[in-house]
């Protein structure tokens, strides 16, 4: 029975009748009400939902960015975001989202993620990719894998299928294969670009932000070196929040080009790279992996909203912009809280960024305007 029948019923039924049915009558009208305000509040909040995605921090600068490259980079960050936003109009969830969105980055050699994942200092793939759910705070990662298409497919089913939260390296690889997840050889991930930029930074063995078009010591000028023109590449990630209150985040990368075997980042670490919890925020970092693990910036996100009761802007800022920079720490994140509230924050030139809010449009930027 519908809620307004039954308060017509109980109106016809008790209003006039004995004293015991009077009160059972007021009962039922408080309760009626009751759960008409709580059905519309429910309502209301499924129409919020968010979604935000990065392609990488780093020295992203204007001047080296031709219009061609630029227009691939926003053609690609648009199809991401917005095939993650199309997943959560659906009533889909945001980890549901957040896959999608990632999978379409790690499919493209324009990022630092699967297809597009940079060498380490042997000239090997070793890809690092987490996913944490902000419901029931599990997580899943890989790290150190070299032969799964889609690392944060990887990364989820360690968290749906096994009790663990991180595999790593050839079990990783064995596992994904395993459970039937796709696999590549080497040819697959090989990029003539991307095997010359490794091949010049490692002679001036440095490690670096693969899409870093220059750098502060000067070692390497942009303009010397023609691949950084038609190549830069970038870690990639996403947030979201889902029509049910849920929150979301996962991230994906190849690491930093010139990275000693077996190093492994901030990406797959919960509470360094990813962070997700329903009750304050979902983070997916991006920079110089090292300093995102002793800062533990995405909790440390979390952790200023939770116990300092700040808002997601301020919590952001402060880590990235404050105690990152004066850690000396190069990244950015981007976050998103329960009440669908976006921060896309970097103390770096540029982070290739895209968000979608519900019944909003697609935005998609890339340096700091
Ligand atoms: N954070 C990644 C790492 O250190 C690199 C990046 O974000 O580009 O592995």
């Amino acid at each position: 029975m519908r809620q307004s029948d039954m308060l017509i019923k109980h109106l016809v039924v008790y209003k006039t009748t004995t004293w015991a049915n009077q009160i059972r009558f007021y009962i039922t009208v408080v309760s009626v009400i009751f759960t008409m305000l709580h059905s519309s509040s429910q309502t209301k909040s499924m129409e919020n939902f968010a979604i935000v995605i990065h392609g990488g921090a780093g020295t992203i600068l204007r001047e080296n960015l031709d219009e061609r490259l630029e227009k691939l980079y926003k053609e690609k960050l648009t199809e991401s975001v917005n095939a993650g936003y199309e997943i959560l109009a659906q009533g889909g969830t945001a980890l549901d989202a957040v896959t999608a969105a990632i999978k379409i980055m790690e499919d493209t050699p324009l990022f630092n993620a699967g297809k597009g994942a940079v060498f380490n200092h042997e000239g090997k793939i070793e890809m690092d990719a987490s996913i944490m759910d902000g419901l029931t705070s599990k997580a899943g990662a890989v790290a150190g894998v070299q032969t799964i298409r889609n690392p944060i497919e990887g990364a989820r089913a360690v968290m749906e299928k096994t009790e663990h939260v991180m595999l790593e390296g050839e079990g990783a690889d064995r596992f994904a294969k395993e459970i039937g997840l796709k696999t590549e050889d080497e040819t697959y991930f090989y990029d003539e670009n991307r095997w010359q930029q490794f091949q010049k930074i490692r002679q001036q063995e440095k490690i670096r932000l693969d899409h870093d078009a220059t750098d502060t010591t000067g070692y390497i000028h942009p303009k010397d070196v023609e691949f950084f023109h038609e190549k830069k590449f970038g870690t990639v990630g996403c947030v979201a929040l889902d029509k049910y209150g849920n929150l979301a985040a996962g991230t994906s990368t190849g690491g930093m080009t010139n990275k000693k075997y077996g190093r492994v980042g901030d990406s797959p670490i919960i509470g360094a790279g990813t962070y997700a919890n329903n009750k304050t925020c979902a983070v997916s970092c991006t920079g110089h992996g090292e300093f995102f693990i002793r800062n533990v910036v995405a909790y440390d996100v979390s952790a200023r909203m939770e116990y300092k009761g700040l808002t997601l802007e301020q919590a952001a800022t402060e880590v990235i912009m404050d105690k990152l920079k004066k850690a000396g720490g190069e990244g950015g994140l981007i976050a998103i809280d329960a009440k669908g509230h976006i921060v896309m924050s970097f103390n770096t030139t540029g982070m290739y960024r895209a968000y979608k809010k519900s019944g909003g449009k697609t935005d998609v930027k890339i340096f700091k305007d």
